[in-house]
């Protein structure tokens, strides 16, 4: 049985995650990962018109989740929640979550996903 370590990424909430589960040796290295991610998405959503209110949401919810993950209790699990405040909108769920997964790991000693 390995020790219990950390994974981190993102999903639609009730869907299985599109981009891959990164799993990570220490907290603190899901912190900056999850954070990264958060800030790939921020960029990717560039500048929103004035006028357009759902963009600008989307932006401030995923810098609150910046915000909070920046703001997280190292060693404890992690939820935050985006979106653009659309009233048909599935929230998109970003975690930090302990993996008590027993995971092969290759020669770099990165886990590797399961199956
Ligand atoms: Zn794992």
């Amino acid at each position: 049985m390995a020790e219990a370590h950390w994974s981190y990424g993102h999903n639609v909430s009730g869907y299985v995650p599109e981009s891959d589960v990164i799993h990570v040796d220490g907290w603190e290295n899901a912190r900056i990962g999850l954070r990264d991610e958060l800030e790939y998405e921020r960029d990717s959503l560039g500048y929103a018109e004035d006028d357009d209110q759902r963009a600008q949401a989307l932006w401030e919810s995923v810098t609150e989740a910046i915000d909070a993950v920046n703001a997280a209790t190292a060693g404890q699990e992690f939820l935050a929640y985006t979106d653009d405040g659309g009233q048909h909108t599935i929230p998109t769920a970003w975690w930090i979550n302990v993996c008590a997964e027993d995971h092969e790991t290759d020669a770099d000693g990165e886990y590797r996903e399961q199956g």
